[in-house]
């Protein structure tokens, strides 16, 4: 083999041996629900991997040398972006100074231009389907070779031969596919951890509405009954606050109840065209003096276009849409807009909701329709809303995209198939 090949091959390994770090980190982080563990992650490893191969390289001739660092400080730029790249590119320029030589120049001219392209690429990055990921990662390293090669053309008069460089182009080419698969795998296998333990909770869930729901659903509305009867025939005060207080505390608990109904039987039972403004509209309505009270206003648009219906059961269309429009406004205790909107793209129909409320962080927006899950306090959030919302639109085959941005508001988008 290659003395070049067999050098870097060392190297390899410090790049892959991190990662299996940070695979062990992440269920650490997953298991015992340490946040703070995964972001820390994403410097830490490329950090470990550059210091690792910049103390082990290939030395070329004085005061030049070879090792695969770039990939790392790549991958942590693409997938970290330029607030954790920093820190990468600091220690790059760092340790490259201290063993000083022409190299640190060819460094410099390198990794800071680098910097700059990947920063700008990192939001598209994380956002890119598998095979653009490969496809970019691929280029990126490809354009910091040109650039060391250009580089060390002008800064050494270097006695490297063409075949070296496309030797060390090629390693570094597969060495960083590889990573970047690795780490796409690795973030694939917890997101699939994160949807089955979610899954896991809705099942028990789903389990508990449809066996008692009802059980406890029939007494309840003949509990109310009576007393209400005796609220009419009662004439001290007293007694009737205390009367009317249970009143209102039963309609809470039939109300939680009914989310468990709702949910249990989300799936629409006879389906029916919904001409989905209408629909909306009446949600409005119905919210209305509920957004008054907290002076929220609502304000509805609608594109041109008679097309707009979905299938789907009528009250619970309308009982997931009021789930969100309701968390909207009580997203705005000091008042606020609400803006709904409908467009017509391609065979969907996008219905947009958007407050400027208190916002929430990834985190959060990441649990949102998992059963109990609410920021509010006890007496005014059950945690159940969007699980039955989301489980409502789901079974009506459409897709919730939720943006949000903590202090600035929330973007829910419900893309529906239109009925033609
Ligand atoms: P609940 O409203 O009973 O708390 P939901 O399932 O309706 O339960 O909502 C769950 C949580 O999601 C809320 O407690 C809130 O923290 C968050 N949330 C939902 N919608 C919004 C929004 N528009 N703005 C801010 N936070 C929201
Ligand atoms: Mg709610």
């Amino acid at each position: 083999m290659d003395l070049i090949t067999k050098e870097l091959l060392i190297n390899v390994l410090f790049i892959l041996l991190p990662m299996l770090l940070m695979h062990v980190a992440y269920f650490i982080k997953y298991i015992y629900n340490l946040e703070w563990l995964k972001e820390s992650w994403i410097v830490i490893c490329p950090l470990i991997s550059i210091g690792m191969c910049m103390s082990f390289p290939f030395s070329l001739q004085e005061g030049l040398t070879w090792d695969l660092r770039r990939i790392p400080f790549l991958l942590g730029f693409l997938y970290g972006g330029y607030r954790h790249g920093l820190f990468l590119l600091a220690f790059v320029l760092l340790f490259r100074y201290i063993i000083s030589g022409v190299g640190f120049y060819i460094t410099v001219c390198t990794y800071a231009g680098m910097a700059i392209l990947t920063s700008v690429l990192s939001p598209f990055f994380i956002k890119m389907s598998f095979k653009m990921k490969m496809l970019t990662s691929g280029l990126t390293v490809l354009i910091s070779l040109l650039i060391t090669y250009i580089a060390s053309m002008i800064m050494t008069n270097n006695n490297l031969t063409d075949i070296m460089w496309i030797e060390y182009s090629l390693i570094s080419i597969i060495v960083m596919l590889i990573a970047t698969f690795i780490c796409e795998s690795i973030n694939k296998s917890f997101t699939i951890l994160e949807k089955v333990s979610k899954a896991e909770k809705l099942e028990v869930v789903s389990h508990l509405a449809a066996s008692i729901s009802h059980e406890v659903r029939n007494p309840l509305a003949s509990c109310k009954g009576f007393i209400q009867l005796s609220y009419e025939k009662e004439e001290h005060l007293e007694i009737k606050e205390y009367l009317s207080f249970s009143i209102k505390e039963l309609d809470k608990a039939t109300e939680i109840i009914n989310d468990y109904l709702i949910f249990a039987r989300a799936a629409p039972e006879k389906t029916e065209n919904l001409f989905i403004f209408e629909e909306v509209y009446q949600v409005i309505e119905i919210m209305t003096p509920l957004a008054s009270r907290t002076n929220v206003q609502i304000s509805f648009s609608k594109i041109e276009g008679d097309n707009l219906y979905v299938q789907g059961e009528k009250k619970k269309f309308q009982q997931a849409v009021l789930n969100i429009i309701k968390n909207a406004i009580e997203a705005m205790p000091a008042g606020g807009k609400v803006t709904v909107g409908m467009v017509e793209k391609l065979d969907f129909i996008h219905l947009t909701i958007i407050d400027q409320g208190k916002g929430m962080t990834k985190k959060q927006v990441n649990r949102l329709g998992e059963p109990y899950f609410t920021t509010k306090s006890k007496s005014n959030g059950t945690g159940l809303g969007l699980m039955v919302s989301f489980s409502i639109l789901q079974k009506m085959g459409g897709e919730i995209v939720v943006k949000s941005q903590e202090g600035k508001g929330t973007q829910f988008l419900i893309k529906l198939p239109m009925k033609k």
